[in-house]
């Protein structure tokens, strides 16, 4: 009793609108109990899971016992961190030891791995209560949600449109309540699509950041994990839990922590901010321009010069993206033949036989045609003219962003042309669905990070996303910029009409 009117006291409310940071804050108050939280959301989903489709497999039982566990941890004053007791879902690329990680695929279906990817262990570490597995495009290849072998998951904002991909579920469980903050993956946009069809923040941290050790590949030299959140606090500490160097992945880099309580009162005063004129031009909702254009306002008023610059080879990043991607992809799924682990087909009778129908059974459409497509430009005879030519893209495209930050701090573009579309809308035109990554895909390409973060509606009510990039390793400066933003916007606080409500008994 007492300590409910503390909680009430303190604007607790409904447990479920508190940010992880805040809900992080009550739990170290001892205002709200670390299995109080986790069953109040495991609560959330088993009455409104249903109807979105956000988890492929919800922890109920680990979950609570490792609630119990930390909150004796948190008494004893063992955890003390932000998040320490706060629930958390993880994409199903990741590994979680002893439990499914499927990539939404049927070719791991059957998979359980005996490890923890290290961004999990890292949240696990700090005191996070996992609460389940979130759905997400087969493989992470695609924006929509839609080829999980699982079923599609919808958006919280309008239930006949998709929460975007591949992180959807990620998005779709942040948005409706259903988990305070999750983490993602970004090959091309993963992260910040979703987050901006589900009027999200997310940050795609800069390739090497973030340990990719347990994260199913699906384009090495791209993807890169990250935080789903409410807003750029929570995605802030979920950052700083999980960057920093690790001897599994030879590819992070960093050994510094980021100084992310510094970058939280920060400003964007003083910034130079580009705008590249190329990326307004046709293909872009002419809402989700003005969004933009009013955002940059919102930065200017904030007291940075926001300018439009001209960025080259513009045109040339989804190209050069789905010919690396899908190179890259035809080489880490050719792990999956049905004799290591994952499914193995019970139709087989001999090696090549279990090779073939593992596979064919195994992998969807859009993966079989990511495949094939990856050998094809890998293929003697095809190699210069595709893949070879496509590194050399790669490198301009790099080369532009390396000088543009000569003159500007951070570039400031639209993340998606569109807000979310119908369910089917775009599934059957597989390259309108690879144009619409125009201004994410380029960023990994690049290795530099990007924040995406909630600017308004269009005409229909749905949300707008914004896009902040910046020079390689200039995450508190994103986020410091973001903090701005959201500390003078309102946008971030709209809440999803099918956003589950309760948790406080
Ligand atoms: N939509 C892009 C693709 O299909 C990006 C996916 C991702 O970032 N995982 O490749």
């Amino acid at each position: 009793m007492e300590r409910e009117m503390t909680a009430q006291a303190a604007g607790a409310g409904d447990l479920l609108e508190l940010s992880a940071l805040q809900l992080g804050a009550c739990i170290q108050k001892k205002e709200i109990g670390v299995e109080e939280a986790a069953q109040a959301y495991l609560d959330a989903i088993a009455q409104s899971d249903s109807e979105i489709h956000s988890y492929i497999t919800v922890m109920e039982e680990e979950a609570l016992q490792t609630a119990r566990q930390v909150q004796k941890k948190i008494d004893s004053g063992e955890l003390t961190g932000p998040l320490s007791g706060v629930p958390a879902a993880i994409k199903d690329n990741m590994c979680t030891k002893g439990t499914l990680t499927s990539a939404a695929s049927n070719i791991l279906s059957n998979f359980v791995p005996p490890y923890d990817a290290e961004a999990v262990a890292r949240l696990k570490e700090s005191g996070a209560v996992i609460l389940g597995k979130l759905n997400m495009d087969e493989f992470a290849m695609g924006g929509s949600t839609e080829t999980s072998h699982y079923g599609i998951t919808k958006n919280p904002w309008d239930l006949s449109r998709v929460p975007g991909g591949s992180s959807g579920g990620s998005a779709a469980a942040v948005a409706a309540r259903l988990v305070p903050y999750a983490l993602g993956s970004d090959t091309g946009g993963s992260i910040r699509q979703p987050c901006a069809f589900c009027n999200l923040t997310g940050i795609k941290p800069t390739y090497g950041a973030v340990s990719r050790y347990g994260l199913l590949a699906y384009a090495s030299s791209l993807d890169q994990i990250g935080p789903v959140g409410r807003d750029i606090k929570d995605c802030a500490a979920v950052l700083s839990v999980i960057a920093g160097k690790d001897a599994k992945d030879s590819t992070s880099i960093i050994d510094r922590a980021f100084d992310m309580e510094a970058a939280l009162s920060g400003s964007v005063k003083g910034k130079k901010v580009g705008m590249p004129a190329g990326y307004f031009g046709d293909g872009l909702s002419p809402q989700v321009r003005q969004r933009i254009f009013e955002a940059a306002d919102v930065l200017r008023s904030l007291g940075a010069e926001v300018e439009e610059f001209d960025l080259p080879n513009v045109d040339y990043a989804v190209p050069a993206y789905y010919i690396i991607a899908c190179a890259e992809a035809s080489s880490n799924l050719s792990r999956y033949d049905g004799v290591k682990y994952g499914y193995r087909s019970a139709e087989a009778d001999d090696l090549l036989g279990i090779y073939y129908k593992s596979r064919s059974e195994g992998f969807g459409t859009e993966v079989k045609r990511r495949i094939m497509l990856g050998s094809f430009v890998l293929s003697s005879g095809y190699f210069d003219a595709y893949y070879k030519k496509a590194l050399q893209v790669r490198g301009m495209i790099k080369a532009a962003f390396d000088r543009a930050f000569e003159t500007y701090d951070m570039i400031l573009s639209p993340v998606s042309p569109t807000t979310a579309y119908e369910i089917g809308g775009q599934i059957s035109d597989p390259i309108a669905m690879y144009m619409a990554d125009i201004y994410t895909v380029s960023v990994n390409l690049s290795g530099i990070p990007a924040v995406a973060l909630p600017c308004g509606k269009d005409d229909a009510g749905l949300p707008v996303g914004m896009q902040l990039i910046g020079r390689a390793f200039s995450e508190e400066t994103l986020v410091a910029a973001a903090a701005d933003y959201q500390r003078a916007t309102e946008f971030h606080k709209a809440q999803a009409p099918h956003a589950a409500k309760g948790g406080r008994r």
